[in-house]
């Protein structure tokens, strides 16, 4: 058996039929045609991203409103890039974009100077880890977790990954360690720990760009000090851009985009957005710190 069949096999153990399977698929966006072998990850060392949106105007179909009406910003390769705004600006949508789920009506979106429009699908796909609101975690075991991101990654990799993600204290607290069942959908991990194990399947895929869609709910003092500190290292080597919910989060970026309504009103940092943005100062004085600090 190949591992990705060892793997998909260890949960469906816990999961009935090919619905689990499509729901699996669904989850980790994978392509629904089998892979033809090992999926060609970029080297160690391999540069970070940098990723270019001008004028792009979407909606999600011809009898729908405009979601984004001509959104443009830049993103330098390497650090962190924070999306901020109210519910339903378009920030998730530009990760759904840039991971081309759906392609712009007018306008282009470039990484590393090329429209995504001429990139191989696949190649584009393994320079992107994408970690969605609410990643889920799925039955099984935390390894059968985290090598879905990557079914070849060796045990160095692994061990790595789980520093970065803070994640290696938890695993030696556990009595199994990396084999100990996490419960139907992750429901043993506190929801700070199913985000990271969620960043650290994406990371097994060494991406070149990460996105993170932060999840909305409260975190503990600790889990959120174990976000900041991930992400904050990711970021040293990967380009990061995060679509963030939290204070601690967008003081730490190198630059915040502003979304509203379906367009960039600014871009600057957290320092800077406070007195030069009112929605931003807005979102600082309630939304942020209503999230815990
Ligand atoms: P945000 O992440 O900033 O809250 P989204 O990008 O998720 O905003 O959504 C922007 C707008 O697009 C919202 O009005 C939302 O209802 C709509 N939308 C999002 N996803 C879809 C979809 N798959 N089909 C139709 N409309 C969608
Ligand atoms: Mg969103």
């Amino acid at each position: 058996m190949s591992p990705i069949q060892e793997v998909v096999g260890a949960i469906t153990q816990y999961q009935t039929g090919s619905a689990a399977l499509a729901r699996i698929q669904e989850a980790l966006r994978l392509p629904a045609e089998p892979a033809a072998g090992p999926v060609e990850l970029p080297g160690p060392g391999t540069a970070p991203a940098a990723l270019a949106f001008t004028d792009v105007r979407f909606r999600y179909a011809d009898d729908l409103p405009y979601v984004h009406h001509g959104v443009t910003f830049t993103v330098p390769a390497q650090g962190m890039t924070a999306f901020v705004g109210p519910s339903g600006a378009g920030k998730t949508t530009v990760f759904s974009l840039i991971e081309r789920f759906y392609d712009p009506e007018s306008g282009v979106i470039t990484l590393d100077g090329r429209n995504l429009a001429d990139w191989e699908l696949s190649q584009l796909r393994a320079a992107i880890g994408y970690v969605e609101q609410d990643a889920p975690v799925l039955s099984g075991s935390l390894r059968d977790n985290l090598l879905l991101g990557n079914p070849e990654a060796d045990d160095d990799t692994v061990t790595r990954v789980l520093k970065t993600t803070r994640l290696d204290g938890l695993v030696s607290r556990l009595p199994d360690g990396l084999d100990t069942l996490v419960g139907h959908r992750g429901t043993k991990l506190s929801g700070g720990e199913r985000q990271r194990v969620a960043i650290a399947r994406a990371l097994l895929r060494r991406p070149r760009l990460l996105l993170l869609d932060e999840a909305t709910s409260q975190l503990d003092a600790v889990n959120e000090a174990a976000l900041r500190d991930t992400v904050a290292d990711v970021a040293r080597t990967t380009t990061v851009l995060v679509v963030a919910h939290r204070l601690s989060t967008v003081t730490m970026a190198d630059r915040i985009v502003v979304m509203d309504a379906g367009r960039v009103r600014a871009v600057g940092t957290h320092r800077e957005l406070v007195t030069a943005d009112p929605l931003y100062a807005e979102l600082a004085a309630t939304q942020f710190l209503a999230t815990g600090e």
